[in-house]
């Protein structure tokens, strides 16, 4: 092995070159294969999806999941320290994979800015209001967070993107645009609603809010197009909704914002401060612990309730939580922690938790 690197070894695209697993197709990073665990029966889909650059895999039938040398070892019925060396015995086979450049982001005014007039060439339809009103939003409230359906005509699709370079914006570095295969810009859609993440008064990104369930389960994604020609990644942004008399410094020094509201997923954090008088952080439910602690730490918090929709404790993100909720405590911060699973549930927990605090 003199000649390759170790990584060449242990390369997802290697290490199933080497088993002989059937690829139904590539997209960006990602290769499409035939799973070699559950075989599924629809064949020609494959379910297999490998992410080339994280060197990970996972079925979506069977729910398999793990990294190159998990996939190695599992198939060979050998423990990961003997794949790993099989792997270095055997020369790399890696595929020629067109290079996909992925943009650094703009930096937040910018983001801002494009984002603002984006949204304005988005209507938001008939569907999607209704779906507002059932969750009790006044159409003020829905007209000032900027919460719109998703084009994807694609036609119109590119007819925006035009407007918006007509206005000298540029698109590359902005999570969701990329170019197009006749090189014109477009933006990725589905079917659903933007629902735009503000924090220090600047739309950071743009969180969607799915029509139908994601394959992760989860009902929340980024208007992101890392994997797509001179497309960008979107992060994860929080968004902080506060009143709107209190500025971003008042808040930050502020020693009265002793306890405060802290909801995965930025529609359950609308409902709750379209509820409450509390400030209300809204996070991604692929919750990220540190970005939690710093955010507590910032607004001087010594209470934090803490508030997950279904899909975050559905999927991975319940270990995240659970560690959050340790973390948290660990720092002397009281933690109320409640799940959300249904619509009623939130209902009745924000009645007890006025009541509480009238009590208080
Ligand atoms: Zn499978």
């Amino acid at each position: 092995m003199q000649n390759n690197n170790v990584y060449e070894y242990i390369n997802i695209t290697n290490v199933i070159n080497q088993l002989n697993i059937k690829k139904t197709r590539t997209k960006g990073n990602y290769i499409y294969a035939i799973c070699p665990f559950c075989q599924s029966s629809k064949e020609k889909k494959g379910y297999l999806k490998i992410n080339t650059i994280s060197n990970v895999y996972m079925c979506k039938n069977c729910e398999s999941s793990g990294s190159s040398i998990d996939l190695y070892a599992s198939l060979k019925y050998i423990t990961t320290k003997e794949a790993f060396k099989a792997l270095l015995k055997e020369s790399p086979v890696l595929d020629d994979r067109p290079y996909t450049y992925n943009n650094p982001v703009k930096d937040e005014y910018y983001r801002d800015i494009v984002y603002r007039q984006f949204l304005k060439m988005q209507d938001l339809k008939e569907i999607h209001y209704k779906k507002l009103k059932e969750m009790n939003f006044k159409n003020e409230y829905i007209k000032d967070n900027l919460f719109k359906s998703i084009e994807s005509n694609n036609y119109k699709k590119k007819e925006i993107c035009m407007r918006l370079q007509g206005q000298g914006l540029k698109l590359d570095g902005i999570p969701g645009f990329f170019q197009d295969t006749d090189f014109k810009w477009t933006y990725k859609s589905h079917k659903g609603m933007f629902i735009p993440v503000i924090l220090n008064n600047k739309i950071q990104g743009l969180r969607i809010l799915l029509d139908n369930k994601y394959e992760l389960d989860t009902e929340n994604i980024w208007f992101s197009s890392n994997n797509e020609y001179n497309g960008t990644k979107a992060s994860n942004w929080p968004m902080i909704l506060k009143d709107n008399k209190m500025n971003w410094i008042d808040m930050y020094n502020s020693n009265n914002s002793t306890s405060i509201i802290i909801a995965t997923e930025m529609i359950l954090a609308h409902k709750l401060f379209n509820n409450t008088s509390k400030i209300v952080v809204g996070i991604p439910n692929n919750i990220d612990k540190d970005l939690i602690l710093n955010i507590v730490k910032r607004m001087h918090a010594s209470e934090v309730f803490l508030y997950a929709d279904k899909y975050t404790i559905l999927h991975t993100s319940a270990l995240m939580y659970k560690n959050t909720i340790l973390a948290l405590e660990e720092q002397n911060i009281k933690v109320d922690f409640r799940i959300a699973l249904t619509e009623t549930d939130i209902d009745s927990d924000l009645n007890e938790y006025k009541e509480h605090k009238k009590i208080a």
